[in-house]
């Protein structure tokens, strides 16, 4: 008897609910005065009357985040004094207040999301949040969780004990705390494990030369293996190659990896290695589980122009570069450079670019190095310093012209993102692009399956 009153209820509710909310006045007004309060639960009837509803107004089935409550359920359960008596008051009214229906667990229509043939409500009276945010209380919205991610410190030295990299633990834990401050926004932080004093090397002379040849890729990602929770950074004594005239002199330096400043090279140089030099390239890679890191002092970034002197000889800003942890990070958790390419050789001059950008594609997009739409094109800091631009102030933009193979003209005006952290400009505050975040939630959640520990 009970169970068949209550069907009675529940049907003459149906009906009002079906006429209400298709007297457009009411839904209008509900829908531009009101704001989210309460959402309709998946044990409410409610839920599946405004289901019924909408559904009438398309033919595609709604995706629903969880099962639609079913009548079998719905007459199964057991309803309680106050619900059944919400429900008698709201069959009986000939009018409602939006406060009426608030109190009712109606869904209000701002509260449920509309979706061909359907109407989709969230489940437990709160905003839906995706799979990797949670619910704050305090703030009313979806945040993202916060991945932590373990830093193993690694550093190396020859099998023989010599050329240990330059390194020491508070060294390490100024790049972790860059680190840290860059990522934040994306809810992605780095802890440092404890780093033992005396901080002995790993004696391994092909990681400690780490230059990302196949041996050196794949004897790093063995080691890094053995600790598979963990993000291992190896810090490394490297070496740098040098081409020199065939005259015997120096003209600058050049290396083979990440982060190179090239330099001018002349016909007749050879290429010279000095062991005994220090890298100053980081590298990482998407497939890799380490990241590889040269000796703090040994790396070095510009991030201005201090003067022209009258003689036209630039007096650059260079300091230690302890933002290149944050952008082999990025590369570490599937981010390319903002720029093409695995360093700025192509691109660093005005000549250099225009032929490249006519010999790929003729577009602006030549210059897009991530294919992310919210990180536009990047001409590269080396153009920057090359035609003597303080690589942070001033020239928001460079407009490079050309004529691409079949003739067309082009002049496009490039504004790089020198705040992005996947490109080559240091330029605080760095940071990354929502995109750029997502995908290293992304990669994150998939190294996570690997064993990583983002927790
Ligand atoms: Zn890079």
């Amino acid at each position: 008897m009970l169970k068949e009153k209550r069907f009675l209820l529940v049907a003459a509710t149906g009906l009002f609910v079906i006429f209400t909310l298709f007297s457009a006045q009411l839904f209008s007004t509900i829908a531009f005065t009101r704001r989210f309060t309460e959402l309709v639960n998946d044990d409410n009837p409610n839920y599946y009357l405004m289901q019924q509803a909408f559904a009438q107004e398309g033919n595609t089935p709604p995706t629903l985040p969880f099962t639609p409550f079913s009548q079998q359920q719905e007459q199964e359960a057991v309803p309680g004094e106050e619900q059944q008596g919400q429900q008698l008051t709201l069959a009986n009214q000939t009018g409602l207040a939006n406060d009426t229906l608030q109190l009712r667990g109606i869904p209000e229509p701002g509260e449920c999301e509309k979706v061909p043939g359907g109407i989709i409500c969230d489940p437990e009276g709160k905003p839906r949040c995706r799979g990797d945010e949670i619910f704050d209380k305090t703030t009313g919205q979806c945040e993202k969780v916060v991945y932590t991610v373990h830093i193993l410190a690694i550093r190396t030295a020859d099998k023989d004990g010599k050329r240990p990299a330059d390194i020491n633990a508070d060294q390490v834990r100024q790049w972790v705390d860059k680190a840290n401050q860059i990522f934040a926004p994306a809810y992605i932080q780095f802890k440092l494990d404890p780093i033992p004093d005396p901080w002995d090397p790993l004696p391994n002379t092909v990681i400690n030369n780490f230059d990302a040849s196949g041996a050196a890729l794949e004897e790093a990602n063995r080691v890094a293996s053995q600790f598979p929770d963990k993000l291992v950074v190896f810090f490394r004594h490297g070496y740098v190659i040098v081409l020199e005239p065939d005259t015997g002199q120096d003209t600058g330096t050049s290396t083979t990896e990440d982060e190179t400043t090239t330099t001018t090279t002349t016909p007749t140089t050879t290429q010279v290695r000095h062991d005994d030099w220090h890298t100053g390239n980081g590298y990482s890679d998407k497939g890799l589980k380490f990241v590889a890191m040269p000796g703090f002092e040994h790396t070095g970034t510009i991030i201005g122009l201090t003067h022209l002197g009258t003689s036209g000889i630039p007096d650059w800003n260079g300091v230690q570069n302890i933002w290149l942890l944050s952008h082999e990070i990025g590369h570490y958790l599937n981010l390319q450079h903002t720029f093409p390419g695995n360093n700025c050789e192509d691109i660093e001059t005005r000549a250099k670019a225009s032929g490249y950008i006519a010999s790929h594609g003729g577009l602006p997009s030549a210059l897009d190095g991530d294919g992310l739409s919210d990180t536009p094109p990047d001409p590269c800091k080396d153009l920057y310093i090359n035609q003597l631009w303080d690589p942070c102030v001033g020239h928001d933009s460079v407009t490079i012209t050309g004529v691409t193979s079949d003739g067309m003209s082009f002049s496009y005006d490039f504004a790089p993102d020198r705040h992005n952290r996947m490109s080559y400009f240091d330029c605080d505050p760095m940071g990354f692009t929502p995109m750029q975040i997502d995908k290293m939630r992304e990669a994150l959640r998939s190294k996570a399956q690997e064993g990583l520990s983002i927790r």
